[in-house]
C-alpha cells in the first residue's frame, strides 16, 4: 500500500480516485507485486499508463532493479460474468473510454525520469550527452548514426530515452521508435514465422528516429544482423536519425559484420566513462532533491566514496539508507549508512581479484606453466602471457608496480609499465587481442 501511496503524489486526485480506488494489494513476493483492480478497463488502463510509474515507486521501496507489477482482475468479470463492453461502468465510459483504450494499447516506451533535465553532466559523459542533445535538436542532420558505449550503469539508456523524450515533446507527430536490441531481434524472428517481412519492414523504416539500445546483443545473430544492416541503410538514405548504445566499441563486438561496424563509423561514436567523485555526489544529490528528500551531503559524499563504477548502484545504495532509516525510525547519517551498506564494502572487499588468480587464468589461456610465466625466459610463447598477465594485474588489482613485478620473478615496476602500455595499445589496435583479454578478464571475474 506504502507503492501506492507514493504513486498517488504523481497522480491528480480525480484519476487517482477514479482508477485506484478499488484496487487492493494481493500479493509481494520478492520483486513482484500484484494488485487487483474491478474490471479488466482498470487492468488496461492502469497497465497502459501507471504501470512505469508504480514500477518505479516499487524499485524504489523495495531497493529492486527490475521489480514488476501484476494486475489482476477481482470481481464480477473475474468470475466470468462480461460485460458488454467497456461503458456502463462505474462512470468511466463515453468518450474518453476509447481514448483510454488507444492510450492503453500504445503505453510510452520511456521512463519519465530518464531526461536530460535530470541528466547530470560530468567529465565522463559530457561529451555523449552534447551529441545526444544535438541529435535531438535536429534530429537526421548532426551526427548520423550517433554511437554511444559505455559501461553497465552509466546513463546510456537514459540518454537514448531522453532524446525520445525531447524529440517527441518538440514534434508530436514525428515518428520515434525506441527498442531494445533484444526486442528487435524478436519482432525480426516473429516476423520470419509469420511470414511477414513487409510489417517488419514498415514497422521499423516508418520512423523519423530509431533508438536502439545495448546493440552489442546482436553479436552471433547473423540474420538479425542482415536485416538490422537493410533497416540501417533505409533509414539512413532519408536521412532519418539513428541512435545506438553498447556496452563497447562497435569494433570490439565479435562477429559483428565489419560492413556493420564501418556504417556506425560513418557518423559519431562516443564514449561514456564512469563519473569521478564530484559527479557521482552531484548525481545523489539530484536524486535526493527530485525525490524531495533531505540528505546531509556528508552522507551523501560517504556514499558516492563508496560506490564508484555504476550510477544504478550508486542510487540503490541511497534508496537502501534511506529505506531502512524509515523503516528503524533513525536518523540518516554516515554511521548509518556504513551499517547499511557494510555487505556491500564486504562484498568488494572479498571480491578483490588475488595476482596468483590472474596468473593462474593466463597460463590456463595460454597453455603454459606458472613457472614459465614468472621465469626469466624471454621468447616469445612466455613473453607475451607474461605481460598480458602483468597488464591485467594492473586493470583488475590494486597492486602497484614495483609489487606487480615481484610476484613476476622479481622484475623491476619499468618491466610491469612497459608490458602494461604495450599490452593497452595492442587492445586499441587489434581487435584479436581486445576479444582475448576480454576473455580472460570474463574468465578471471567468474572464478572469484
Ligand atoms: P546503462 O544503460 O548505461 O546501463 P542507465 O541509463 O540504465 O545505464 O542508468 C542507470 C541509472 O543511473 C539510471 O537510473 C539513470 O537515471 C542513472 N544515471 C546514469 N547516468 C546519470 C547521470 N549522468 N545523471 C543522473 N542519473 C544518471
Ligand atoms: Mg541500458
Amino acid at each position: 500500500m506504502e507503492v501506492l501511496d507514493r504513486v498517488s503524489e504523481h497522480i491528480d486526485a480525480p484519476s487517482w480516485r477514479v482508477w485506484f480506488e478499488g484496487t487492493r494489494p494481493v500479493d509481494l513476493r520478492e520483486d513482484r507485486l500484484e494488485i487487483s483492480v474491478p474490471n479488466s478497463f482498470a487492468k488496461e488502463y492502469i497497465e497502459g499508463r501507471f504501470k512505469g510509474l508504480l514500477e518505479e515507486a516499487l524499485d524504489s521501496a523495495l531497493g529492486a532493479e527490475d521489480s514488476s507489477l501484476i494486475v489482476s482482475i477481482e470481481g464480477p468479470e473475474a468470475r466470468g460474468v462480461r460485460r458488454e463492453n467497456g461503458r456502463n461502468n462505474d462512470g468511466n465510459g463515453g468518450m474518453d473510454g476509447a481514448e483510454v483504450v488507444r492510450n492503453a494499447r500504445t503505453p510510452r516506451p520511456f521512463k519519465a525520469k530518464y531526461t536530460f533535465d535530470t541528466f547530470v553532466i560530468g567529465a565522463g559523459n559530457r561529451f555523449a550527452h552534447a551529441a545526444a542533445m544535438a541529435v535531438a535538436e535536429t534530429p537526421g542532420v548532426v551526427y548520423n548514426p550517433l554511437f554511444i558505449y559505455g559501461g553497465v550503469g552509466l546513463g546510456k539508456t537514459h540518454l537514448l530515452h531522453a532524446v525520445g523524450q525531447y524529440v517527441e515533446e518538440q514534434d508530436p507527430t514525428s515518428g520515434i521508435r525506441y527498442v531494445t536490441c533484444e526486442n528487435f531481434t524478436n519482432d525480426f524472428i516473429n516476423s520470419v514465422r509469420d511470414n511477414a517481412p513487409l510489417d517488419f519492414q514498415r514497422r521499423y523504416r516508418e520512423n523519423d528516429v530509431l533508438l536502439i539500445d545495448d546493440i552489442q546483443f546482436l553479436e552471433g545473430k547473423i540474420e538479425t544482423q542482415e536485416a538490422f544492416f537493410h533497416t540501417f541503410n533505409a533509414l539512413y538514405e532519408e536521412n532519418k536519425q539513428i541512435v545506438i548504445t553498447s556496452d563497447r566499441h562497435p569494433k570490439y563486438i565479435p562477429t559483428l559484420e565489419d560492413r556493420l561496424v564501418s556504417r556506425f563509423e560513418w557518423g559519431l561514436v562516443t564514449d561514456i566513462q564512469p563519473p569521478d567523485l564530484e559527479t557521482r555526489i552531484a548525481i545523489l544529490r539530484k536524486k535526493a532533491m527530485m525525490d524531495k528528500l533531505e540528505v546531509d551531503d556528508e552522507v551523501l559524499t560517504f556514499i558516492a566514496s563508496k560506490v564508484s563504477t555504476n550510477i544504478r548502484e550508486l542510487e540503490g545504495a541511497l534508496v537502501r539508507i534511506l529505506a531502512y532509516s524509515s523503516l528503524y525510525g533513525r536518523q540518516v547519517s554516515v554511521p548509518l549508512a556504513e551499517e547499511v551498506l557494510k555487505d556491500i564494502l564486504l562484498d568488494a572487499a572479498y571480491r578483490e581479484i588475488p595476482v596468483e588468480l590472474i596468473q593462474h587464468e593466463v597460463c590456463r589461456y595460454f597453455g603454459v606453466a606458472k613457472a614459465d610465466l614468472v621465469g626469466q625466459s624471454r621468447s616469445k610463447p612466455f613473453a607475451y602471457p607474461r605481460q598480458v598477465a602483468m597488464y591485467l594485474c594492473r586493470e583488475l588489482t590494486d597492486e602497484s608496480l614495483p609489487k606487480i613485478g615481484r610476484a613476476f620473478g622479481g622484475r623491476d615496476h619499468s618491466t610491469v609499465m612497459h608490458a602494461t602500455s604495450k599490452i593497452a595499445n595492442l587492445i586499441n589496435s587489434d581487435r584479436d587481442v581486445f576479444n582475448q583479454i576480454h576473455e580472460i578478464t570474463y574468465q578471471i571475474k567468474s572464478k572469484r
